[in-house]
């Protein structure tokens, strides 16, 4: 028979496993049963419709069968089964568990490590025996085929025949060496542990032929041999079980396993309600956004079980947007088994949970801000900006509940802020939250515009992320405290009589500035001397209620209409530039049209904005400089 080739990626896997160091490799097990289980699933959900199965629930069944004359252990089920075809698509290519590895190992580079934590699925097989024959049969098919491989070389498939539908999985053990023991998965006591440990809540029962001594009848001590076929798992749901029974590392086993990450979570929260709502919840905060968490293609949702089962991988309507990085699942007793996707949406007891398990979400939240700030702000820094978008998405519908937990750099030692500690720290006669928006807080830091500030001893909220503004403009207030950019040209932190000062320099300089401005046109609406600067000769400020920085995020956005700051530019009345305009405007209107622009383009700059000819720029700069 001709061997088939692995494809590129699996042979990389079957590599990694076949010479794998790593010293779990009894998770083999909880995998082999765990592809069992999934297909129990998928048989038992058809049977659910289908009266042909002809199984009833508790006939669905995973059996290992270890063999020590063969040194063979055989893991089999009487699930869905395989075509000739899925067999070659699915154990001939890497699942999807193992190519998340690599691209996880190219992440983090964690290599062999990451195999423990990580569902690697099949080739697990390879780490402890050096042949593996699956023999399957697809529900409603007449063959069976058989796929065999000794990793390395690629595989063969035949057909065969089988007695039933499903899957039998046999493992070759490979010979016992110096530092590992092979045969050890021949003891029914280390099978039973390790279902113990891994497995114990798979729904379906894992069974084994069990040889026990037993006193034999009608003696008083004498004992016989029986077999005894014995459940193994105890197959209650991990999140059916009391909170203070389980231990971590259940949960985290439990996490990585069925949410394929690499990384145990971030935190573990459990609901169980009764009352209007029956429901047991178990959800996750991940450590880490997975990989696709900011791309399109990633799916919210958490996992939905009716009684145990599940009826739903991923329902969307029990998580809202801002907490779509939650993951985990729900299980009622209030669903029923046949409910579809277009009448779950309707259905009134899902949106009491999925409110129910918003306030949990929030409300654990909160708990981990108030006494755990350094885990809280990992989680922040993680998916605070999703948090954000909630505030700002839906017209601002939910922005009271989610104001409070929001976190900004602040220019108070570049430290997180809440907006709470920000206005409870706020200066006797400050009236209004200031920020300021930059790509970076260091470039926040250089702002001309925020020199003043600073001085008064104000407070600064950094905002960095392009969200970050469009949130506070969407809060508006807090505590009755508005929110300010320091870019804004209504910032006025002057006293009366420097205000007074600072119009008559702008009447007594009114037609210079109406030159600048005829001069840059569009550019700005207008042009004025300002006293709000320290050392810097220009600003852009902004009017209404565009400021630079978002007209540059709406005008990056595809489809979208485009918009224009109306913008000032602002010269230092102090600076010596203002008396170098004032004389140019006298003799050399020409230079001074020159000016203007290399003011407004330094404004631009400043701002983080570009400027809009750059080689005119250039030119005059050079020509500045021969000067
Ligand atoms: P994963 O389980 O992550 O998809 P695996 O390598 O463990 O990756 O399995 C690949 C695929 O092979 C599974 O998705 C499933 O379709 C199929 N498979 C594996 N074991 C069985 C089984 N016992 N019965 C039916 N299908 C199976």
């Amino acid at each position: 028979m001709r061997k088939k080739q692995f494809k590129a990626e699996s042979k990389k896997l079957m590599d990694l496993m076949i010479n794998s160091i790593y010293t779990h490799k009894e998770i083999f097990l909880r995998e082999l049963i765990s592809n069992a289980s999934d297909a129990l699933d998928k048989l038992y959900f058809r049977s659910l419709t289908d009266p042909s199965v002809g199984l009833k629930k508790d006939e669905f069944i995973i059996r290992l069968h270890p063999d020590k004359d063969a040194r063979t252990l055989t893991v089999s089920d009487n699930g869905c089964g395989m075509t000739a075809e899925e067999l070659e698509q699915d154990l001939g290519t890497i699942a999807k568990s193992g190519s998340q590895i690599f691209k996880n190992e190219t992440e983090k580079t964690k290599g062999v490590d990451i195999i423990g934590q990580f569902g690697v699925g099949f080739y697990s097989a390879f780490m402890v025996a050096d042949r593996v024959t699956v023999v399957s049969r697809a529900f409603g098919a007449e063959k069976a085929n058989r796929w065999e491989s000794d990793g390395a070389d690629g595989y063969t498939i035949e057909e065969c025949d089988s007695d039933t539908f499903g899957t039998t999985v046999t493992l070759h053990l490979k010979e016992d060496t110096d530092d590992e023991s092979y045969s050890r998965y021949l003891e029914t006591y280390t099978l039973e542990s390790l279902v113990k440990k891994y497995s114990d809540y798979i729904r379906h029962p894992i069974m084994m032929l069990v040889e026990t001594q037993r006193l034999k009848e009608g003696t008083e001590n004498e004992y016989e041999t029986v077999t005894e076929d014995r459940t193994l798992n105890s197959m209650v749901p991990l999140w059916k079980r009391q909170r203070k029974n389980v231990k971590d590392e259940e949960y985290n086993n439990f996490y990585t396993e069925k949410f394929m990450d690499y990384e145990p979570p971030a935190r573990i929260i459990t609901s169980k309600t009764e009352g209007s709502a029956t429901y047991t919840a178990l959800l996750f905060i991940p450590k880490h956004p997975p990989f696709d968490y900011y791309t399109k293609e990633y799916e919210k949702g958490l996992q939905l079980y009716s009684r145990g089962v599940l009826i739903m991988d991923k329902c969307a309507d029990l998580l809202p947007d801002y907490f779509s990085f939650v993951k985990g699942l729900v299980d009622s007793e209030d669903l029923s088994l046949n409910i579809s996707r277009e009448t779950l949406q309707q259905d009134a007891q899902l949106k009491l949970i999925a409110k129910t398990i918003e306030k949990k979400i929030k409300s654990e939240l909160q708990k981990m801000l108030a006494n755990e700030r350094e885990a809280y702000e990992a989680f922040f820094k993680n998916f605070g900006i999703q948090l954000k978008f909630g505030v700002y998405n839906d017209y601002g519908m939910h922005k009271e509940e989610l104001q409070d937990l929001l976190l900004f750099l602040s220019s108070n030692e570049k430290q997180y802020v809440t907006l709470s500690e920000y206005v409870g720290r706020m200066k006797d006669g400050q009236d209004t939250i200031y920020y300021a928006c930059g790509e970076t807080a260091d470039k926040i830091d250089t702002l001309p515009q925020l020199e003043a500030v600073k001085e008064k001893g104000y407070e600064v909220l950094y905002c960095t992320e392009y969200v970050d503004e469009f949130a506070l403009k969407m809060l508006h207030e807090y505590n009755g405290k508005h929110f300010q950019n320091v870019c804004d040209e209504q910032l006025d932190l002057s006293t009366e009589e420097e205000k007074n000062a600072l119009k008559e320099k702008n009447e007594n300089s009114k037609d210079l500035l109406a030159f600048l401005k005829e001069t840059l046109g569009d550019s700005v609406t207008e042009v004025r001397f300002t006293n709000r600067l320290k050392n810097a000769a220009v600003c852009l400020t902004t009017e209404g209620g565009i400021s630079l920085d978002m007209q540059r995020v709406l005008n990056a956005m595809p489809n979208g209409n485009k918009v224009k700051a109306e913008t000032v530019l602002e010269i230092n009345e102090e600076h010596p530039i203002a008396a170098k305009l004032a004389d140019l405007f006298e003799n050399d209107k020409d230079t001074l049209a020159e000016y203007a622009k290399l003011l407004y383009d330094q404004g631009c700059l400043i701002s983080g904005a570009p400027v809009q000819d750059p080689a005119e720029f250039s030119r005059l700069i050079s020509k500045l400089m021969v000067k």
